[in-house]
């Protein structure tokens, strides 16, 4: 009878992985956490050139799970940061310049929820961080709905109505302290209140130093790998459903516009010690997604004949861009040497938290 009985379990148990596997439904591996590192700018040749240009191997090139992505715009094959933003955070393509909006068929601009708003809504902590202005193009696209990436009051306006538990970036003065405090957010300008912090409430960080760099580093002002910790630790220890981070390397793509090779290489290195903070949680963890990506390539990074590595361009470029995904449970977020849109990857992020019922455009209702 027991034998029966076991006999009966265990052919319903492989009935239901073969299901599970026919619909790709991990078994086992529920994400409950995600931390969705863009590096501004970063394309595959940056990842080679640093790693060769200082000696070092990228936290990110140990992810097991590495693929590509497209970045066109809706406008353009070279995407801005603004539309390849809005690409990644609300699965929309959009025209270049365009902040949490795409074009209808008349090509009037329709806000679209982003992926941070869609797992507050489903009871996730959120936090966005970056190391440049909070009002730029890729943290905007996070957290606002606005026609064009320049209107930076009108950015940081709406992030301290949006209800996001963290947002920190670099000071830029379109907001006083009085105006974040008003909203209900402990606005914190340095890296001691930054660590001062319990995660008991919702906190707006205008760091005052224009850089985040390791070489060039002040005593007050935290590098984007300790923002990046931090934020893990109070995200973590305050949720419970878990939590969605967006973490921003801004300073790859500015060095690449100068066509700077060792300056952006350098603040690939930056971004990539915040890759090894979210990666060392992740594997504590173990159910955290950690999806590493950018939103276009800068600078045309090329092999010369010689070995080395130069910048052709002082632009963007069509360019693929990496991606690169970790959990310690293997959910298979992308398959080696795979391709895919840019505008895919916020889909399968809600995939693997149990969101799949959301779709793209996802409207907003007031
Ligand atoms: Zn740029």
């Amino acid at each position: 009878m027991e034998a029966t009985i076991i006999k009966i379990l265990s052919a319903l148990m492989s009935f239901i992985l073969a299901l599970s596997s026919f619909f790709g439904i991990p078994t086992g591996n529920r994400i409950r956490n995600v931390i969705y590192m863009i590096g501004d700018g970063m394309g595959e040749n940056h990842l080679a050139m640093t790693e060769q240009m200082y000696n070092v191997s990228l936290n990110m090139n140990t992810m097991p799970q590495q693929g590509y992505a497209m970045t066109y715009s809706a406008s353009s094959m070279k995407t801005d940061s603004a539309a390849g933003a809005t690409a990644l955070a609300t699965g929309m393509k959009t025209n270049n310049g365009v902040i949490g909006m795409f074009p209808d068929e008349n090509g009037d601009l329709i806000p679209a929820k982003s992926i941070t708003q869609i797992c507050m809504e489903n009871g996730l902590k959120t936090g966005v961080i970056t190391s440049d202005e909070l009002s730029g193009a890729t943290p905007g696209g996070f957290t606002a709905h606005t026609s064009s990436r320049s209107n930076h009051e009108d950015i940081t306006s709406q992030q301290i109505e949006t209800g996001f538990d963290i947002m920190w970036g670099r000071e830029d003065g379109t907001l006083t302290e009085e105006q974040v405090t008003e909203k209900g957010y402990v606005y914190i300008d340095t890296i001691n209140e930054m660590n001062a912090l319990t995660g008991n409430e919702k906190s707006y960080g205008m760091f005052t130093s224009s850089v985040y760099h390791t070489y060039n580093k002040n005593s007050y002002t935290p590098t984007l790998s300790q923002m990046t910790e931090k934020a893990i630790e109070l995200l973590d220890s305050t949720s419970d459903k878990g939590f969605f981070l967006m973490v921003e390397g801004a300073h790859i793509d500015k060095k690449s516009h100068n066509e700077d090779e060792e300056g952006a290489a350098e603040a690939l290195c930056e971004f990539d010690n915040a890759v090894e903070k979210a990666l060392e949680f992740a594997r504590a963890d173990g159910s955290t997604l950690v999806v590493v990506t950018a939103d276009h390539e800068t600078g045309g990074v090329t092999l010369q004949d010689d070995g080395t590595y130069i910048m052709t361009s002082g632009s963007h470029t069509s360019v693929k861009v990496p991606v690169r995904a970790y959990s310690k449970t293997h959910y298979p977020f992308i398959e080696n040497g795979e391709r895919i849109n840019n505008i895919e990857i916020p889909k399968k992020i809600l995939e693997a938290l149990g969101l799949s019922d959301v779709t793209f455009p996802c409207p907003i209702v007031d």
